[in-house]
């Protein structure tokens, strides 16, 4: 898949779930500006980002802490609070860098068994025994792109034994909605041990930028700092997130058109047979109609042959029938959906 595209064409990566749209020009001037006072170090606690997050949001920026991307701080917080043989629980198709975190600290990962593609919440609370220290949950999730109910998440919350902390990873939250957002922030309000984890590199494109923060109990922001690299969020990133939080219209817009096209590809890919998970992000889960393994690997490949374009298959255990890919740009989407076309003739 790494090597050259076979017609020549130009490759298109739709398998990292990014936004296809670039830095807005307030965004460029931004990064332009700092790039030029390289010479000096950011602010090692992101002030000025954390200021505006917290007026955006509603938040105390007080309570608020950046890092380098949300997998920096979902990392940072799991040190925080699990050692050597103790349980992470998660979902059974929950993102992959719980697992990946569990396993840099030799955890045990203990998954439990989704209920349509969606988290199972009693399956969750009886997951959780006194080995327990931690519960990562992103909702909506990835893969699989579904959402479970906010009411779950709330009763998830109000369930949780007090001694065990729960992640709620929002990276696709905005395209959910920001009232949804706002929602699950009041839970870290409410319980001591719950956090919320946020990221600029989905609905607000700043992937190779590298920020993110999270919204945690007071209690708990000196041991994230203790545990998080000092500078780990550079001049350039914090200026580039700040100044986007500024251009909600922008953000909101860029939202609307990935939505409009994934109900768009979602219908059209339906009309060719395939199946899509019902996504609350800005990527599908989708299958063919025999949902077979195989003919998934042979559509990738053909995907790549065909069209120059790139999606993901997890072959993770329970999902080798799917692919995932995120929503482009509408001419690489339709490209999507003719290859998709030719593969079937
Ligand atoms: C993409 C993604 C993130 C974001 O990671 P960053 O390190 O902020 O780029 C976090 N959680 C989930 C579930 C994701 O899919």
């Amino acid at each position: 898949m790494s090597g050259a595209q076979p017609k020549g064409l130009p490759v298109i990566n739709m398998s990292f779930n990014e936004l296809p749209f670039g830095p807005s020009p307030a965004v460029s001037a931004a990064i332009d500006a700092v790039t030029t006072k390289a010479n000096f170090y950011g602010n090692p606690s992101c002030q000025a980002l954390r200021e505006e997050i917290g007026q955006c949001n509603g938040l105390d920026p007080e309570a608020i802490v950046c890092g380098n991307g949300s997998e920096e701080l979902l990392d940072v917080i799991a040190r925080n609070f699990v050692r050597y043989d103790d349980e992470i629980v998660i979902s059974e198709f929950g993102y992959i860098q719980f697992a990946i975190i569990a396993n840099r600290l030799a955890a045990r990962l203990v998954k439990v068994p989704e209920i349509e593609f969606t988290t199972d919440v009693e399956g969750l609370l009886s997951a959780i025994t006194a080995k327990t220290k931690l519960v990562f949950l992103a909702n909506p999730n990835n893969p699989t792109a579904t959402m479970m109910p906010e009411k779950d998440v709330v009763q998830l919350a109000e369930k949780m034994p007090k001694d065990v902390v729960l992640v709620i990873d929002l990276a696709y939250g905005e395209f959910t909605g920001f009232d949804y957002c706002a929602r699950v922030h009041d839970l870290v309000r409410r319980f001591e041990n719950v956090v919320v984890a946020r990221t600029f590199s989905k609905a607000y494109g700043l992937a190779g930028l590298r920020v993110g923060w999270c919204h945690a109990p007071d209690w708990m922001i000196p041991r994230l700092y203790a545990a998080r690299g000092m500078g780990s969020v550079n001049a350039v990133a914090q200026a580039a997130a700040l100044v986007s939080l500024r251009e909600p219209d922008l953000v909101n817009a860029r939202i609307a058109q990935i939505i409009a096209e994934r109900d768009r590809v979602a219908s059209e890919l339906s009309e060719l047979g395939l199946s899509c998970l019902p996504s609350q992000t800005n990527f599908m889960l989708t299958m063919l109609a025999d949902g077979d393994p195989e003919q998934a690997e042979a559509l990738v490949a053909h995907l790549f042959d065909d069209a120059g374009i790139v999606v993901n298959r997890t072959r993770e255990k329970g999902l080798e029938r799917y692919i995932r890919f995120s929503l482009s740009l509408p001419e690489h989407n339709t490209a999507l959906v003719q290859s998709v076309k030719r593969f079937l003739r």
